[in-house]
């Protein structure tokens, strides 16, 4: 078992006194607060942390990244708050924790291997800093190597999400060494059979093996030597899981593996030049495999990774492959991004964010120079800037979105009908409004009702281009819905007036001459342009008026019957045409018109009518010929609010006994406020009236009340 000491005495190599007590600290904390648990192997819990821990080390982490090994399953498994080790260890191990936890919330249910791809993408995003990453990789390690423990059918789970999830995850980062690790790991529970032949397959030929390797290293070794070159050279079976998948993906049995030993020559220079000194001493030595040279120190991998592969005919005629890099090049390729920070740091962390931040930068900048870099640069900024979110269905599915997405993007995602009819969200099962905005890792599921529709607010709370077109086409839709009703009731309307009759003209060829001189292109599309206000019914009508040589000095008096009974459009109705149902109709703020008021209608853009009253001021500075005659048809049971201003001698009561005046003509109150400066009181009303007489009778009863000063209706000009 790992102790402490074991821990302290590899941090001392690199990390100052200060740290080292710390990391003692987070031991026994982490010791009192998982005190009693055990693991399934039957140690006590501590092993865990402790071996998390001891990985990280050997990596020569930062001592925060250490004390979070430690802590890494405190707030989960115990009582321990975020606080309470931001309390005892500081905000960046707590900032670690407190990741390291919410990382950890997160299930992955089971689904498609294609969509680990998302996955991996969310786990990065949540690692808003790196380390809480390595130290998840860490913890994923340890995890693996006591997964006999577990039951059957949970380690082959875990196994498959290690090799799907975290193993390439390790590699995006460069971190070649735990990549190995987690794929052997992972394979020998995905694929016992094969992993066991081929285990043993190797084992079996261990010996030859070794002794030839070290007669490739000898050779190799002397030969450096006479060019005073100071290296390394090391002869390593490669990965089983490597193996299995070359030969798998070349279609190859084991026999036909030529280069299981990977040879590594590591030179003590950081020069790359001597690199390519060695490659062409080796190629002296033996005869190179044509087609098998691949450099990446002038093309370095995705990940960052560099060095010179070759293959070579060997001293018994067989392959063998031989990789050629200097000190940090290894360096890189074992530790990835971990052993990137040192170099730029020398030995001691200093790991303020924004530090952390600007070396992560650094090393986006590096990749910037590289010819591919696409997916370790878009991967390393996303851990670093999340521009996306990603979230989970309520099937387990990942979803991305931008960031800044709500549940109707999420909605619009799935179905447009489920985006269209999208009246609420849950998310992690409790309810959001539609505006809130999505975070990494919850689960988002919205609620839908047949014939609910899309509001044109909605638009300023979407964010993907697929929310934003469907809402546009709806809205288009029904605005031109409504134009279309409202432009032809506007052109009948307009061809009563001078005795002629719309539909007869709709299918006569002069229409087209119109279609053109209106620049439209067909019929729908100039009564649409006549209801949106953009061509004038005037207009229309005046081009067949030319044509026909009707005298337009004198429109031909209404004869049409006015409409008797109420229209649905709250008792407006235009001049002259018989029905308006289906016109939208709206009362302008602005002056808040009552039947008695004068009105006046105005064809909007897309909202229908709106009436203001007649000496509306707004009413003037607006385009005339969009101005249509409304008429009050009102039905008795209507009501319209009006805002009545009361001012008053300040006594006690008399908000109650303008109240009972307005009562008494069983007229409601729909609000009520009285406000009072230097004993003059203000009262404010907003009173549910039929029409004008009716609120003049009740204005002037208010009038007579002794202590009113005055009484006024109020519009907001
Ligand atoms: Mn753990």
């Amino acid at each position: 078992m790992l102790r402490i000491n074991d821990i302290i005495d590899k941090a001392q190599t690199y990390l100052p006194q200060e740290d080292l007590e710390m990391i003692e600290k987070a031991y026994i904390y982490s010791a009192s607060v998982h005190q009693g648990q055990v693991r399934l192997s039957g140690e006590p819990y501590l092993t865990h942390p402790m071996e998390v821990a001891g990985i990280l080390t050997n990596m020569k982490m930062d001592a925060a990244t250490i004390i979070s090994g430690l802590l890494h399953d405190t707030i989960e498994d115990t009582l321990t708050t975020v606080e309470q080790i931001e309390k005892e260890f500081g905000r960046d191990v707590a900032f670690l924790v407190g990741g390291l936890t919410k990382l950890s919330l997160i299930s992955f249910g089971s689904q498609e291997e294609r969509q680990s791809e998302n996955f991996r993408k969310m786990i990065l995003a949540m690692s808003a800093d790196i380390r809480i990453l390595l130290v998840r990789l860490a913890d994923r390690i340890h995890n693996m190597r006591t997964l006999q423990y577990q039951p059957n059918d949970k380690r082959i789970y875990i196994a498959r999400e290690t090799m799907d999830i975290y193993a390439p995850l390790a590699n995006r980062l460069g971190i070649n060494s735990m990549r190995m690790e987690l794929e052997d790991l992972s394979f020998q529970y995905i694929a016992p059979d094969a992993y066991n032949e081929l285990s043993a397959r190797v084992a079996k030929t261990n010996e030859a093996r070794d002794r030839y390797t070290e007669e490739v290293k000898s050779i190799i070794g002397s030969e450096l030597e006479k060019s005073s070159i100071k290296c390394r050279v090391e002869g390593r079976a490669k990965h089983l899981y490597s193996i299995y998948k070359k030969m798998h993906e070349q279609h190859i049995n084991f026999d036909e593996v030529y280069d299981l030993i990977a040879f590594r020559v590591i030179l003590d220079s950081d020069k790359d030049k001597t690199c390519y000194e060695v490659l062409s001493i080796v190629h002296a030595l033996w005869k190179p495999v044509p087609g098998r040279f691949k450099d990446y120190i002038a093309m370095p991998k995705a990940n960052n990774y560099q060095s010179l592969h070759t293959a070579v005919i060997g001293p018994y005629g067989e392959r063998m492959e031989i990789q050629i890099r200097t000190k940090m090049m290894h360096e890189w390729a074992e530790k990835g991004i971990a052993a990137h920070w040192r170099y730029k740091e020398g030995l001691s962390f200093k790991n303020s964010e924004e530090n952390q931040i600007k070396k992560l930068r650094e090393v986006m900048e590096i990749q910037h120079e590289i010819k591919d870099p696409k997916e370790f640069m878009s991967n390393l900024k996303l851990a670093l800037f999340p521009e996306e979110v990603y979230v989970f269905t309520p099937n387990g599915d990942v979803k991305s979105f931008p960031k800044g997405a709500t549940p109707i993007d999420f909605a619009y995602s799935i179905h447009t009908d489920v985006g269209n009819q999208c009246i609420g969200a849950k998310v992690n099962k409790s309810i959001v409004p539609l505006k809130y905005k999505l975070q990494n890792g919850e689960t988002v599921e919205v609620t839908t009702q047949t014939g609910h529709h899309p509001s044109k607010d909605w638009l300023k709370y979407v964010v993907t281009t697929r929310a934003i077109s469907k809402i546009r086409n709806w809205i288009n839709l029904e605005e031109k819905k409504s134009s279309l009703t409202l432009g032809r009731d506007l052109l009948e309307k307009e061809f009563k007036r001078h005795n002629l009759k719309f539909g007869n003209y709709v299918k006569s060829e002069e229409i087209k001459k119109v279609f053109i001189e209106c620049s439209v292109n067909h019929l729908d599309d100039l009564i649409s342009q006549v209801g949106f206000g953009r061509i004038s019914a005037k207009r229309v009508v005046n081009c067949f008026l030319a044509e026909e040589l009707v005298d337009v000095s004198e429109p031909v008096t209404d004869k049409i019957k006015k409409k008797k009974t109420a229209s649905p459009s709250m008792g407006v109705s235009l001049s002259g045409v018989e029905d308006i149902e289906d016109i939208m109709v709206n009362f302008a703020k602005c002056c808040n018109p009552i039947p008695g008021d004068e009105i006046s209608g105005y064809i909007s853009r897309g909202r229908g009518i709106i009436v203001h009253t007649k000496n509306c001021p707004y009413m003037k500075k607006m385009d005339a010929e969009r101005i249509v005659g409304v008429e009050w048809n009102v039905r008795e049971e209507y009501t319209y609010p009006v805002h009545i201003k009361v001012v008053c001698d300040d006594l006690k009561g008399i908000l109650t006994e303008v109240s009972s005046v307005i009562s008494s003509f069983d007229i409601n109150i729909s609000y009520a406020q009285i406000e009072t400066v230097d004993m003059v009181a203000t009262c404010n009303f907003v009173i549910d009236i039929n029409n004008l007489q009716q609120l003049n009778q009740v204005s002037s009863a208010i009038r007579q009340l002794k202590f009113v000063k005055s009484i006024e209706r109020l519009r907001h000009f």
